[in-house]
């Protein structure tokens, strides 16, 4: 049984019988009998199945950001925007894939050279509930596209969304078993990735379920994408503009209540504007609106689970018993919900799990340092690598730091770091491999197979 549990009231939204092992080689079975037909239909048929999708999301965008309220706590309008964002992807797939996925001709001494992208078979996603829509129409979107058919493990705590999804794909007269959600919790995915029909799997999730999911993949050679954890380091130098860049930080740190793996974690600020932005930047941070994630008011709803919260927090505890000092926040405050406040610790060091860990919620963790050359040292001091930015008015400076320096999969001068469908989105070290979204993307779960015509 799957249940989705309310982080605002704790109580139970609804319950979700889990899929049988029968059940689930039923629909397994299923999503490969469709296979054989999908791969051989056109680009412009799928195209016309993606726009209609697109338009379903659209015109459902408010009672799906209202599910996702209820279930995983986020704020209405940052729902509605990521259902936008969904439907942007369906559309993006939907106007390039056939451009993308062409025939390409290479010239050698045979008649006729040339490199074909063919899909694999079904693809299974085992996916997280912090974009619960967007993380799987992210998948969905190019690996439909590309001939293949698809099933999703979501996260246990939205089994709704997964439900909302497998609809939406038959409100938009996608034939039957092209996407299927199964309703299993992870202890079952094992067995789903050594399924014979299973071709490749796509994990969005933790570091540790990226490696649970890589070994098992590994026994059986199966190609995993891993799009993992992170630890985004924001490098504030001394020519910044301190204003502008404390109001991206923050709503960089803020976003999703700081529930994003592109989430900007750690603040690495050159010394002589250090107590001059930190200023700005506690002022920005202590805006946020608390509240019920229904209410358009509220800016920050709970976080997802009540034990997500209490975990972020032993984090914060252990890394003030280590030296760390509060700024702001810090404290459990003092009312129903899974809420935890927008929080800056200061005087962070290696050793503490604010350095070393992801700060998975609103907790911000800022570090001292002398110059350039320390800043870059530090910020690349992590297991993780999935984005990073550089706060200064010298853009060449920025994007010599941003190519040159910053080890991560995402570098950003002067903003947030977010994700566009036009643009190759993963990370490096412990945050993955393997790349989702724009041309990359579609190419992952693709025979990218060579012709030659002697
Ligand atoms: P999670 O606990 O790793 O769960 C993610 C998914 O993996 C869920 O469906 C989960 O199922 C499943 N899972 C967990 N352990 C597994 C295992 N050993 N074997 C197979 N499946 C397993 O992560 P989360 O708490 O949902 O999400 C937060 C994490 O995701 C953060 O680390 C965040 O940075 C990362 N994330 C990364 C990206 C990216 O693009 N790089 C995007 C979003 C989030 P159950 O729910 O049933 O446990």
């Amino acid at each position: 049984m799957l249940k989705s549990i309310n982080p605002l009231s704790g109580k139970k939204v609804e319950s979700y019988e889990s899929h049988s092992e029968k059940g689930v080689e039923k629909i397994i079975n299923a999503t490969n009998k469709a296979w054989l037909q999908w791969k051989n239909t056109d680009f412009a048929y799928r195209s016309q199945l993606m726009l209609n999708i697109a338009t379903v999301l659209r015109s459902k965008k408010t009672e799906l950001a209202h599910l996702m309220a209820l279930e995983m706590g986020k704020v209405i309008h940052e729902g509605i925007s990521e259902i936008e964002k969904c439907a942007w992807v369906c559309e993006y797939y939907a106007t390039n894939a056939e451009n993308i996925l062409e025939d390409e001709i290479i010239q050698t001494e045979s008649t006729k050279s040339f490199i074909t992208y063919q899909p694999l078979g079904t693809i299974l996603a085992v996916m997280p509930w912090n974009f619960p829509f967007w993380q799987v129409l992210r998948f969905a979107a190019p690996t439909l596209m590309a001939g293949n058919t698809a099933v999703l493990k979501h996260a246990s705590n939205v089994p709704g969304c997964a439900m909302a999804i497998e609809s939406l794909f038959r409100e938009a007269g996608f034939p039957e078993n092209i996407f299927r959600t199964l309703l299993i919790d992870s202890s079952m995915v094992e067995k789903v990735i050594l399924h014979p029909v299973i071709k490749a799997v796509s994990l969005t999730g933790s570091s540790p379920a990226g490696k649970s999911v890589a070994g098992i993949a590994g026994k059986v050679l199966k190609k995993c994408v891993l799009e993992l954890g992170g630890s985004d380091p924001y490098i504030i130098l001394e020519d910044a503009n301190l204003g502008k860049a404390a109001k991206k930080c923050a709503a960089g740190r803020l976003m999703n209540a700081g529930q994003s793996c592109i989430g900007a974690k750690r603040f690495i600020v050159l010394d002589e504007v250090y107590a001059h932005f930190l200023e700005h930047f506690t002022h920005e941070m202590n805006k946020a609106i608390f509240g019920d994630p229904s209410d358009p008011e509220t800016t920050m709803g709970p976080l997802a689970r009540m034990d997500l919260r209490d975990a972020l927090h032993q984090q914060v505890l252990s890394s003030v018993e280590k030296g760390a000092e509060i700024v702001l926040g810090g404290e459990i405050p003092n009312r129903k919900g899974a809420f935890y406040p927008p929080t800056i610790l200061e005087n962070v060091k290696p050793g503490m799990p604010a350095y070393d860990e992801e700060l998975f919620g609103p907790v911000a963790a800022v570090i001292r340092v002398k110059d350039e050359k320390e800043a870059i040292k530090v910020a690349n001091d992590t297991i993780f690598g999935l984005g990073a930015a550089v706060f200064t008015s010298n853009m060449e400076r920025g994007e010599k730091i941003a190519k040159f320096a910053l080890d991560a999969g995402c570098c950003v001068v002067n903003d947030f770091v977010r994700s566009d469908p036009r643009l190759p989105f993963g990370g490096i070290k412990e945050s993955g491999f393997g790349r989702e979204l724009s041309s990359y993307g579609i190419k992952e779960f693709t025979n990218i197979k060579t012709v030659v015509v002697r």
